[in-house]
């Protein structure tokens, strides 16, 4: 379609009411943050949130990337549209009229738009004449059976506006073009009837079934469900996909829920229509349902938008459950929740009975209750985990751990992460709290997760990569890193200090930057001088720790210039303590591996330029020397590179 040029005025006014909140929470799940949201970025690939929206200044911005604009360009960067689409689109939502400079397109462009108001319109229509045919004869069963069977009293009825489809093949089909005149190829956009496969002619999609209308969020219906009233299948029968209606992006009953969700600070989502329905009549009214399909992100932003918190409680058919289902009923919610951007809570109701069973025999308060103590999901799977194993036993301890750590694993938080490897580790001791470091240990050398001291070798190797024609300078930021990592152990973990030495000793290793070079020095002069142990215990581990520190900042005094390069090793925040200390030993054996291999790399490219200049005619000794040295050289980089390896998975 060609766009035509729109007048300022519509482009003005879709500017000011198209707010960068709503529009931006359509695609990216935001939290509250101060006076503005923040959450992961659309524009680059991000594990912790850099892009901020500001309702305020009704702009975007990543710190990440640096996209930002207003409403406007955020969906034209997003969906690679052009402006007056986006405009366009923006003003029909809106319900903004458009104008166009020139008037002969602007008649085209209102058909255009008017086709969803004409869906809309006819889809309206067709509701009302399902629930006039609910209170016809014809309609007597289902209606028995949604106040029998579902105990729904007139009120409910009403105000889920449930209908009716009549049986026979032409029903609706009659009513809406004979009576109504509307054109066939609407109510066909609609999918309201189908096409015959034989012949001519059309048959109504819905027939003999008790009807749902669904809603969009504004509550315009979009669509139906449709539930057999006897043996027919499917069971239930949803409109097929139109230009208003996507199952995949609908949720049932937003539109009656979102003002509760918002007040609630908390959305639930049950399977079934009637699950809804039943919560919507007792109170419980910030209740949403899936549309029989694994929840989408699109379905999770559409109520998210209204909860602060991004609280989502996920009620289930417990009888369905196991791990596996709620996985596949959680869909593509999980890799938010394991980023820790939705904080989503498993309910299973007890004897494995849906909302709207449960509901028949006990309270809404009851129900609220179990709301409130839904376990987090995270949780919710530990418990499946451990659910009827016997820990006393070895081998089902040991399946229960790693059934954790494929979980663990996935948590890319890392506050979330050492909060679950913490939990599951005293889930194992079985209440022996001397077990629980043990166990935590375990368990942390088995997920393997990507901390930032292997996360930095693998962007320096990546670097290497890169610039290949300078191996030297990645040498050395690999070199420095290893030989940082080793004083740092040495100086804060007296009981690794033997372990560093012997290492170094072992590799017939040397510290080769200068500034590592004089620390190392200094270090071993104040143990000599003050004949510190090596090998230190308990108590007297933490008084030697402070000791060489601080004896060291006071020679630093003397030595001003050469210790500022290395003082920052002085000192260690919890989080570097926490990943690099804590697994010291596989720590020291992938440093000197690293600095080893620098070493190895060094003399393989002085052998290789010795045994490409020697004149192979004239000295054939020397040159079978020098290839059999580059030789033993390459084995044993490809010997360290598996210890390397081994020993950066092996971190914690
Ligand atoms: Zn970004």
């Amino acid at each position: 379609m060609q766009f035509p040029r729109l007048h300022p005025d519509t482009i003005e006014e879709v500017k000011q009411r198209a707010d960068i909140y709503e529009v931006v929470s359509e695609h990216v799940v935001l939290r509250k943050r101060g006076k503005d949201f923040v959450g992961l970025c659309p524009f680059h690939n991000e594990k912790t949130p850099s892009f901020s929206v500001s309702p305020g200044k009704q702009m975007y911005y990543c710190f990440g990337c640096q996209a930002g604009g207003n409403a406007i360009k955020f969906l034209m960067e997003l969906e690679k549209r052009s402006f007056s689409e986006v405009v366009l689109d923006l003003a029909r939502s809106y319900s903004i009229s458009v104008q166009t400079l020139e008037p002969e397109q602007r008649q085209e462009l209102q058909r255009q738009l008017s086709l969803r108001e004409q869906l809309y319109q006819v889809l309206e229509v067709t509701a009302n004449f399902y629930q006039h045919a609910l209170r016809q004869p014809q309609g007597q069963l289902a209606l028995d059976y949604l106040q029998s069977s579902r105990q729904l009293n007139q009120e409910t009825i009403g105000q889920f506006e449930l209908g009716y489809a009549p049986a026979g093949w032409e029903t609706l089909y009659r009513y809406l073009v004979d009576v109504k005149r509307y054109p066939v190829g609407l109510l066909e956009q609609a999918g309201l009837i189908r096409q015959r496969q034989s012949g001519d002619g059309y048959y109504d999609y819905f027939r003999d079934r008790l009807m749902i209308p669904i809603h969009d969020p504004q509550g315009r219906v979009i669509g139906f469900g449709g539930r057999t009233l006897g043996d027919e299948q499917p069971k239930y029968l949803n409109s097929p996909e139109t230009e208003v209606f996507s199952k995949g992006k609908t949720l049932f009953a937003l539109d009656k829920a979102k003002a509760a969700i918002s007040q609630a600070d908390r959305a639930v989502v049950v399977e079934g229509y009637f699950d809804a329905i039943a919560l919507h009549a007792v109170g419980i009214t910030n209740a949403v349902a899936s549309l029989g399909t694994a929840l989408s992100l699109n379905q999770v932003r559409a109520c998210l938008r209204y909860s602060e918190s991004k609280e989502l409680v996920l009620n289930f058919d417990a009888d369905t459950a196991g791990t596996q289902a709620a996985q596949r009923a959680i869909g593509e919610i999980a890799d938010l929740a394991y980023q820790g951007e939705v904080s989503l809570r498993i309910l299973n109701l007890p004897a494995g009975k849906d909302a709207d069973e449960y509901l028949r025999s006990n309270s809404p308060e009851h129900y609220r209750e179990l709301l409130k103590t839904a376990p987090l999901w995270l949780d919710w799977q530990i418990q499946q985990i451990v659910a009827n194993r016997d820990l006393k036993q070895a081998s089902q301890s040991q399946q229960v751990a790693d059934g954790m750590v494929k979980l663990l694993k996935k948590i890319s938080d890392g506050n979330q992460r050492n909060h679950y490897i913490r939990h599951c580790a005293e889930l194992l001791s079985l209440g022996d709290a001397r077990m629980v470091s043990m166990w935590a240990d375990n368990l942390l050398t088995q997920i393997a997760p990507v901390n930032s001291y292997r996360q930095s070798i693998l962007t320096k190797k990546r670097q290497q990569h890169k610039t290949q024609s300078l191996p030297v300078a990645g040498d050395r930021t690999l070199l420095e890193q290893a030989e940082a990592i080793l004083l740092r152990i040495y100086l804060h973990c007296p009981e690794h200090r033997q372990a560093v030495s012997d290492a170094l000793l072992e590799r017939d290793l040397q510290f080769s930057l200068s500034h590592h070079r004089f620390l190392w020095q200094q270090i071993l002069d104040l143990m000599a001088e003050n004949n510190i142990s090596q090998v230190s215990h308990s108590v007297a581990a933490t008084q030697t720790q402070v000791d060489l520190i601080s004896s060291l900042q006071v020679r630093c005094l003397e030595f001003e210039i050469e210790m500022a390069q290395v003082s920052y090793l002085f000192h260690l925040d919890e989080k570097t303590q926490h990943e690099h200390l804590l697994r010291a030993t596989q720590v020291i054996q992938a440093a000197t591996a690293c600095i080893e291999r620098v070493m190895c790399e060094k003399r393989c490219r002085q052998y290789l330029k010795k045994w490409e200049e020697i004149d192979s005619s004239k000295e054939p000794e020397d040159q079978k020397l020098y290839h059999d040295l580059f030789c033993q050289e390459q084995q044993r980089l490809q010997e360290l590179d598996r210890q390397r390896q081994f020993s950066l998975t092996d971190l914690i």
